[in-house]
């Protein structure tokens, strides 16, 4: 007698669909990926009871011959592969034919399917993945897939599951990352008759990101367009002035498909280093486009995770794309964009919104909706794709490459000093109020940082040598780490038990205690073991910086705020203190005119 059994197919699938179907968002997420597999414009996903008794997907794509939609549900059916070589070379979202029978495993499933070579549609019931009807049926050309009672006969798996509304968040979650990617496809969602998301076909992905997140997310946004050898960034990512409190607002895509991943998340946040505030995450809708042959699909059971072939080069592409993007636009805070930012983006009754009227004039986009208008500049061919085009030879390209450089400052006429805080400054636009201190921060941050990574930072020596008195843990670690200190610009040295002899200090500390500033520096150093080396350096640069710089309640005159401010437009990022608080706010002359009620 063998102890070991072979399987059933129904128990097989019951135990493939624990992996590959965890709760109600991944029967929404699979069957979402087959519709647009199938070739899909129109995809509508009707919840019922937070997707318990009913998940319904319809779609408008190439529909199943009868024959298909009878083995579709089988484990290991699959349309999109054949060879071993197709699995390394995908371009679908899926190829491991197990999402129909693992549903099918835990539901009770109807598909409901026709193509256009058939006038007669086809329909097929499935218990707990036993077939349990085959019929006839009256249905448009598409796929209507509906999955009732999921998890029946899994008991474990429907108490495990959390709150109501926990399952319907993901569900949302799921259906938006899918409709922001898909500009062509019109995605709607209902859950017990409300819509949720609505997301009408676009010409563009910044109108269909608008519809989704709506005008005041979509004013914000920078759009990230990078090639780099078979590596494509494209897509949106916002202004340091929209931040969130997390990262739901944050996707990202491989050749279309949504994934996470560590890599690309930390070359995000590198790029944006110093221009976010602390806990705030930048909204961020990004698809990397690559041969579909330097990657690997196949790690994850629900393909939410993919394995680059080069991930430094992944790395480096969105670094640069997302660095080059905030360095060419300008990043000035606005007045009217403060509060709408914060705003919570799905709510359950949200109103549906009435399309966008797209019209082309000139060179611009003319998008209108909602008595709103916004106009862009119509998309050209990137210099990138001139060059691939042959339209520009290759010097002509790197030429145009440099001359692009970073987005300036506008032009600005000081008119004075409010509560020994603040300078007013008139430009072109309107007025800006500035943030005197945060302005010093951000020049000595930079200038700093610059000499300390140039290994030049200029300093001065004392007239006579300060003797400083360090306590007794701190001399031990400085007598054996002097390069460190030294390294910052302060020439010390022992001079016996635990004093040491100040010589000279970095410039930038014109106007601080340099004994005080000393101190603090070694205590830096020798605390923290668990930082890393470098982000003690730009922890105590950033420390440096803000204690050199002019404060609120100092009386600052017109001219020397002129001259820091000509500094700050020669910084690479003008527009944050090194922990990503505004130096500016700007109000338009609308903006002021709408508050004076003169519009
Ligand atoms: P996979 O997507 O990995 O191929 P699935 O189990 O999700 O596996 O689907 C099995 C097959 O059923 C697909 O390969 C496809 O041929 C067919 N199919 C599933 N859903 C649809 C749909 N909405 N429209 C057309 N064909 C579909
Ligand atoms: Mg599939």
């Amino acid at each position: 007698m063998t102890l070991i059994n072979v399987l059933d197919e129904r128990l097989i699938n019951k135990i493939a669909a624990g992996e590959v179907i965890e709760r109600p968002a991944s029967v929404v997420k699979e069957l979402v990926e087959n519709s647009i597999d199938a070739g899909a414009t129109q995809i509508d996903v009707t919840i019922e009871d937070y997707g318990k008794r009913l998940i319904k997907v319809t779609d408008n794509g190439s529909g199943m011959p009868e024959e298909d939609a009878k083995i579709s549900i089988l484990r290991h059916t699959t349309s999109k592969i054949k060879n071993d070589d197709d699995l390394y070379n995908i371009n679908t979202l899926g190829f491991r034919g197990e999402a129909l029978a693992s549903i099918a495993a835990v539901s009770h499933l109807t598909i409901s399917t026709k193509t256009d070579s058939t006038i007669e549609g086809f329909k097929i019931e499935v218990e707990g993945g036993k077939v349990v009807g085959n019929s006839a049926a009256g249905v448009p050309k598409g796929t209507i897939i509906e999955v009732r009672d999921l998890f029946f006969n899994t008991p474990a798996r429907l108490k495990f599951m959390k709150t109501d509304t926990n399952e319907l968040k993901h569900i949302v979650d799921i259906v938006t990352r899918y409709a922001l990617i898909n500009p062509k496809v019109s995605i709607r969602l209902q859950h017990n008759g409300h819509s949720l998301v609505n997301s009408p076909t676009s010409e563009d992905m910044l109108n269909n990101i608008s519809s989704i997140y709506g005008n005041d997310v979509a004013k914000q946004l920078l759009e990230v367009k990078y090639e780099d050898i078979n590596v494509y960034v494209t897509g949106y990512i916002s202004k340091p002035s929209l931040l969130k409190s997390d990262k739901s607002m944050q996707s990202l895509y491989v050749n279309g498909r949504y994934v996470k991943d560590d890599t690309v998340e930390k070359a995000l946040y590198d790029a944006y280093h110093t221009l976010l505030f602390v806990d705030r995450h930048p909204v961020v809708i990004l698809n990397i486009r690559v041969d579909p042959t330097v990657i690997d699909v196949n790690i994850h059971p629900t393909k939410e995770k993919v394995k680059f072939e080069q991930a430094s080069k992944i790395y480096d592409s969105i670094f640069n794309s997302v660095r080059q993007t905030l360095l060419e636009n300008s990043l000035i805070t606005d007045f009217s964009s403060l509060d709408s930012s914060e705003q919570a983006i799905l709510e359950e009754k949200k109103p549906e919104k009435p399309k966008a009227e797209i019209r082309r004039e000139k060179g611009y986009i003319y998008i209108s909706k909602e008595n709103q208008t916004f106009v862009l500049p119509d998309v050209q061919p990137s210099e990138a794709e001139m060059y691939s085009a042959g339209l520009l030879s290759k010097s002509e390209w790197k030429e145009k490459k440099l001359q692009k450089g970073n987005a300036k400052l506008p032009d600005m006429r000081l008119v004075g000093q409010v509560m020994k805080t603040f300078f007013l400054a008139e430009t072109a636009e309107g007025l800006l109020i500035i943030d005197q201190h945060v302005v010093q921060e951000r020049v000595l941050y930079e200038r700093y940082m610059g000499q300390y990574m140039n290994k030049s930072i200029s300093h001065q020596s004392l007239l006579s040598p300060l003797v400083v008195e360090v306590p007794p843990e701190d001399s031990v670690f400085l007598q054996a780490n002097i390069d460190q200190v030294k390294s910052f610009g302060f020439d010390a040295e022992h001079f016996g038990d635990n004093s040491f002899t100040l010589r000279a200090v970095p410039s930038i500390f014109e106007k601080v205690e340099t004994k005080q500033a000393f101190m603090d520096l070694v205590s830096e150093l020798s605390a923290n073991k668990s930082l890393s080396m470098e982000m003690k350096q730009e922890d105590i640069i950033t420390r440096m910086a803000c204690r050199a710089s002019i404060k609120a309640g100092d009386d600052v005159t017109i001219p020397y705020m002129e001259g820091l401010l000509k500094e700050l437009d020669a910084c690479t990022l003008p527009y944050t203190c090194p922990h990503g608080r505004p130096i500016f706010i700007r109000f338009t002359l609308d903006d002021l005119e709408k508050m004076f009620r003169r519009k």
